[in-house]
């Protein structure tokens, strides 16, 4: 189902099955020729969300770029899906994680070998699956027009070297990729690349940062007064970090 979180902004959520799927997201005017797509969702988990939004009356030819709030498996699963049906989309990921998607290593998408050996049984994933052109290496720290709406690339490594969140000033909206969700939780910093330092540096961002509008890529989402929700998980998980 295709949800309009506020103007400019849609919401596919995700349809977990054995293993989680991110959500999507899409930024900007749904009759422009400008939209972005951030995350794009498990293995095979990217038709049902192109046609959803179809349904919808968006259509691939709109969307130019898909932003990754960071490459694990459950949010690049995916991205050929949706680069099948738009061979034009460009792809836009923080620099750390796209010198692994360029020379086709997987350990950030896997996360670790148990989990690879898991969806290896699932699923038939050929070789190189995860090798991908970057069009676009961010940084953290810039503004991205896009849609005519402006967010800020915020680099919060922890949960991955590369996670990003992006936010939007002006409305005081954030997305979170996987570092901080609405119901308590974190991300979790025990797979390939994490680091529980840099995430706890990377939660004190977070908490710093107004939140009105919380927008994580699993379960559910915060449509507004996410602030306090927002420093009380922070707080709660600091001391719990080393
Ligand atoms: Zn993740
Ligand atoms: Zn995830």
């Amino acid at each position: 189902m295709v949800e309009k979180v506020t103007d400019g902004i849609l919401w596919v959520a995700g349809r977990d099955k054995f293993m989680p799927d991110s959500h999507i997201y899409v930024l900007g005017d749904a009759g422009s020729e400008d939209l972005t797509i951030v995350d794009c969702g498990i293995v095979e988990m990217g038709n049902y969300k192109l046609d959803e939004l179809d349904g919808y009356g968006i259509s691939i030819e709109q969307v130019k770029r898909i932003i990754m709030t960071h490459t694990h498996l459950d949010h690049i699963g995916c991205l050929r899906d949706f680069l099948e049906r738009g061979p034009h989309i460009e792809l836009w990921v923080h620099r750390e994680e796209a010198t692994y998607l360029e020379s086709g290593d997987d350990r950030v998408v896997f996360g670790n070998k148990m989990f690879e050996s898991m969806i290896r049984s699932q699923y038939d994933i050929p070789e190189r699956f995860f090798e991908f052109k970057v069009t676009r290496k961010l940084e953290g720290g810039e503004f991205l027009d896009v849609g005519g709406n402006r967010f800020k690339v915020i680099h919060i490594p922890g949960h991955s070297i590369g996670s990003i969140g992006l936010y939007d000033e002006t409305r005081k909206i954030f997305l979170s990729g996987d570092t901080i969700y609405a119901d308590g939780a974190i991300g979790r910093y025990d797979l390939f690349s994490a680091d529980s330092e840099m995430l706890k540096e990377s939660l004190e961002i977070i908490r710093d940062l107004e939140i009105n509008t919380l927008l994580p890529c699993h379960n559910r989402i915060v449509k507004g007064g996410a602030d306090q929700m927002v420093k009380n998980t922070v707080q709660y998980w600091l001391p719990l970090l080393k």
